[in-house]
């Protein structure tokens, strides 16, 4: 049997500017080794298959069906973490583990168990950050505690060199792989799993990931500034599935997008530190996702209403905007960012229904569901986060839709019952007279319903509760 080495694939399909997989390559130069790339398929995470696991293992069976075709060992084994090192560790002579490190979450757990089962059975592990452009370690306040504030972040993560590309030789990635003789594919349960994905996704994978990148880079980055707050124009990357997937590597967008010198390219590049951001708060806060970071907003009364909850994720609260950007996410498992901020801060501030359950809706849906930035999200737009909206600051649903939807493209895009509206009631359809309402074929209650709630009403509620804990 020869010496193997394992690449354990988990948020990176993909086979260019992969660190694991370059260590890797080189590590079996050096000790006359083999590779196989595998991937844990969790029971955990394939009894519900909802839009996001939709998304992800359709990935998966990209990356598993381009590995065949180019003969690259790649096998996805099924079970519980360490019930899946056994096996593999059975069946092969497996010398070393390399990964690219996941710090925080369930995946930091997951992580721990594995690496301390490797070392009693005393099997080489290597790991490395490769999912952010500055792990939380590289950017330290002078005393060196984590900054709580995006800006002063920002300002030193700027400063800092990037890592560059990793160059990856195809032909030693071939040359070096190993020549599988053992199925330990568990073919049964992934067609199982893909039997319940339902989504034809379009553009899935490594090279649809730096089409679209580049496509961006060419014709959208100069504008980015501009456009990125309108959601009725493709106006942002959306990227960000490809960059949860792994299928396009941070590192590699950094570099196409800081060739260009214009403000779209540095407002983009702070964007890509608010990831770094909330990855760094989350591992330093492990809690994050279940805990307000600002103590003081700990144990806030939070109302339990589930018909609220209901028709907040239906998409069905009376508020036009709120009601688009839900549809949007229950279609598409994507919503525009300024969407993420209206619906988020709705649901908290006019519902006080509890951050977290948005949190977990948003999980269930999103393509690009990321633990440390839909956390960090939500948790700023409840103001209970690092460097959070202040809690006073209270997003007005109607104002933000005219502000960012003025015209209402975005809005009968996605409610089409309001489709007929005029612009002057399209922010608020219930203020339209019944001959209106006949007239442009959505009468209020029956195809569209009323406001569910009163934004002012809402606003001083919310506002005491918040002022109480301060
Ligand atoms: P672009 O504007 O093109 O930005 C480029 C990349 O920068 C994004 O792909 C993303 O990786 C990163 N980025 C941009 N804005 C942010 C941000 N505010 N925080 C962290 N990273 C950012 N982003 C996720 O990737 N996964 C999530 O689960 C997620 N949940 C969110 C929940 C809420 C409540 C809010 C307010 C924001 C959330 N975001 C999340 C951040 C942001 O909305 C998305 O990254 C962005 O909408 C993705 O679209 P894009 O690729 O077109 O973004």
């Amino acid at each position: 049997m020869s010496k193997t080495v394992i690449v354990w694939f988990r948020r990176d399909f993909r086979l260019s500017d992969h660190t694991a997989l370059e260590k890797a390559i080189s590590y079996c130069e050096e000790n006359d080794a083999e590779w196989m790339g595998i991937f844990q398929l969790d029971p955990h995470f394939t009894e519900n298959i909802d839009l996001h696991h939709d998304y992800f293992f359709q990935t998966v069976a990209q990356f598993q069906n381009r590995c065949q075709k180019e003969n690259i060992p790649f096998q996805i084994v099924y079970g519980h973490p360490i019930d899946v090192f056994e096996k593999v560790t059975d069946t092969l002579d497996v010398k070393a583990v390399f990964f690219n490190e996941d710090k925080a979450g369930y995946g930091a757990r997951r992580d721990e168990e594995v690496c301390d089962w490797l070392k009693e059975k005393e099997i080489e592990y290597h790991f490395y950050q490769d999912y952010y452009l500055h792990g939380a370690q590289d950017v330290r306040k002078q005393d060196d505690t984590m900054y709580k504030v995006f800006t002063p972040y920002y300002k030193q993560w700027r400063t800092l060199k990037k890592p560059q590309v990793i160059q990856i030789d195809l032909k030693k990635v071939k040359n070096y792989a190993l020549k599988i003789s053992h199925s330990l594919n568990s073919d049964k349960e992934f067609k199982n799993v893909l039997e319940q994905c339902e989504r034809d996704w379009k553009a899935i994978g490594e090279k649809s990931a730096h089409q679209r990148a580049k496509r961006f880079v060419k014709e959208r980055l100069k504008d980015y500034d501009h456009h990125r707050d309108i959601p009725s124009l493709v106006g942002t990357s959306k990227l960000s599935p490809y960059l949860k997937t792994g299928t396009l590597s941070v590192r590699t967008l950094f570099h196409m997008v800081a060739e260009n010198d214009n403000k779209g390219a540095e407002t983009f590049i702070q964007e890509l530190a608010w990831r770094d951001f909330y990855g760094m708060v989350h591992e330093e806060f492990p809690e994050f996702r279940e805990r307000e970071f600002q103590t003081k907003y700990q144990g806030i009364p939070w109302n339990d209403d589930n018909d609220r909850l209901n028709s907040w994720k239906k998409g069905e609260t009376g508020f036009p905007i709120v009601d688009a950007g839900m549809r949007q996410l229950n279609q598409e498992g994507w919503m525009h960012n300024r969407l993420r901020m209206i619906t988020a801060s709705f649901l908290t501030k006019d519902y006080l229904i509890d951050w977290r359950r948005g949190e977990r809706y948003f999980e269930e849906k999103l393509i690009d569901y990321d633990e440390s930035s839909n956390t960090g999200g939500w948790q700023w737009a409840s103001s209970t986060g690092t460097d959070a909206v202040p809690y006073f600051r209270i997003f007005n649903p109607t104002t933000q839709a005219e502000r960012f939807d003025p015209e209402g493209t975005y809005i009968r895009k996605y409610v089409p019952e309001l489709k007929n509206v005029p612009k002057k009631y399209i922010h608020q359809p219930s203020k339209m007279s019944e001959e209106e309402q006949k007239e442009s074929k959505c009468v209020i209650g029956q195809d569209y319903p009323h406001p569910t709630v009163d934004h002012k009403e809402q606003r001083q509620k919310v506002l005491s509760v918040y002022k109480e804990r301060t």
